[in-house]
């Protein structure tokens, strides 16, 4: 049995590992994270930071520098294809409730380069890549784990806690036998980046803009330098065919006639699935992030809610790391984070697709009048931010004790 290291050990060095090796580094407690890549990945998925979620990672110092590379978005906007705004959305309204009343539009792979960054000099922050977790096996006294050198070499480590945030293909969750119920979309999206211009033709429209329409519902996102463009690609289109730049030009141009010409930067096509572990612990491991759900992006929820799992999680395991608490403590990110997932998370992005998507032409109706209203008054105004924010999701989980 290899000697059990006095450390937590994490699996994946994506948004979700990485805040919670700076959170529990921050705390006093020596992290070693496991990444199957060579280097941190560059891949642009995530682009929105909620309010909450930017409290969070002042608390580990990381705010600020995101913040300084990003955009700051102050208002959401509900749009429908044929008319126009339908509803707006100004987190000012929630300033009370928040150290950051906006939402934060920057790629996650800078979250992760700036934490690397910045806790790279800290003893008990270590990372080392190349390193595929392949297997778990526990005990009463500690954890061990498989992982596979980019060599092909396995060598087996130990440590006293896991934390799987190892993505959606979860090697520990597999390992742990937790099954990953739920399902997928029929229809994949298609992210397109283009440094083309939408203010030119749309005066009117915010840096979050989602745009309900019966054939081709999609959002506009403004991130700095570029916009990105969301929408649903048919399952008769192949992969092939949807990945090319033409394709993508040739379904903008057919969504903005005037973007016809636009450059595109990058096309991205991704199957889209709404699924939750059966659970979030099992003995000395723990999931979270995308290895313990996922949904669709509608909202930006899946890295933000990742993020507030190991805030979570990472707070309750200082609090035993350092004899504050018992370790029933430990149960309540299960019972906390799973229940909020399937409450608010799931529900929310099902919702806001089923809306934006919405054909029947008195549902179209429905959700351009209940939108109008609810912007239109105060109180509904502020609970609804408070929704999309994910402050109510905090709030409930917090309310589970
Ligand atoms: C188009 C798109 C747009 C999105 N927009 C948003 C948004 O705006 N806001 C939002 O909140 N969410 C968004 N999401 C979701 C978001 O990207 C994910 O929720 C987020 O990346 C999850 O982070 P994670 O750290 O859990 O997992 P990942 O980012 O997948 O990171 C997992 C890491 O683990 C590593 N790994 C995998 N297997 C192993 C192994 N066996 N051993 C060791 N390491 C391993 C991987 O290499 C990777 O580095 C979006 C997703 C898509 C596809």
């Amino acid at each position: 049995m290899p000697e059990t290291e006095k450390r937590v050990l994490i699996a994946g060095a994506g948004p979700v590992g990485l805040v919670a090796a700076a959170s529990l580094a921050r705390q006093g407690i020596p992290v070693t994270v496991f990444e199957a890549s060579p280097e941190l990945s560059r891949e642009s998925r995530a682009s929105t930071f909620h309010p909450p979620t930017l409290d969070m990672l002042a608390g580990i110092g990381v705010a600020d520098g995101l913040i300084a590379q990003g955009l700051i978005a102050p208002t959401v906007q509900y749009r429908s294809r044929d008319d126009g705004p339908i509803a707006q959305f100004d987190f000012g309204d929630i300033a009370d409730l928040t150290g950051h009343p906006y939402r934060l539009q920057s790629e996650q792979f800078k979250l992760t380069k700036i934490i690397v960054e910045a806790f790279g000099a800290d003893d008990n922050f270590r990372i080392e890549f190349g390193r595929k977790l392949e297997g778990v096996a526990q005990d009463d006294e500690g954890i061990e784990v498989d992982l596979r050198g980019v060599d092909g070499s396995l060598e087996r480590r130990r440590g006293l806690w896991l934390i799987g945030a190892d993505g959606a293909k979860s090697a520990v969750r597999k390992a742990l036998d937790i099954p990953f119920s739920g399902f997928t979309w029929p229809e994949r999206f298609l992210v397109v980046s283009t440094s083309f211009d939408f203010l030119q033709i749309f005066p009117d429209l915010t840096s979050v803009s989602y745009v309900a329409d019966p054939k081709q519902w999609h959002f506009l996102l403004q991130i700095p330098g570029m916009w990105r463009v969301m929408f649903p690609i048919a399952p008769e289109v192949s992969d092939d065919q949807a990945s090319s730049s033409e394709f993508a030009a040739a379904t903008l141009g057919g969504l903005i006639p005037a973007a016809a010409d636009a450059d595109i930067l990058h096309v991205t096509l991704y199957r889209v699935h709404q699924r939750v572990a059966d659970s979030f612990r099992k003995g000395r491991a723990f999931l979270a992030g995308d290895a313990a759900h996922i949904n669709n992006p509608l909202g930006g929820m899946g890295m933000n809610g990742g993020i507030h799992d190991v805030v979570n999680l990472c707070g309750r395991l200082a609090r035993v790391w350092h004899k504050q608490a018992p370790q029933p403590e430990l149960d309540r990110y299960d019972l906390q984070r799973r229940l909020v997932t399937l409450e608010h998370v799931q529900r929310q992005t099902i919702e806001n697709k089923r809306n934006l998507e919405a054909s029947d032409a008195r549902d179209q109706q429905e959700f351009r009048v209940r939108m109008a209203r609810t912007a239109a008054e105060p109180a509904l105004a502020r609970d609804y931010l408070q929704k999309i924010s994910m402050l109510a999701s905090l709030k409930r989980a917090a309310e589970l004790g």
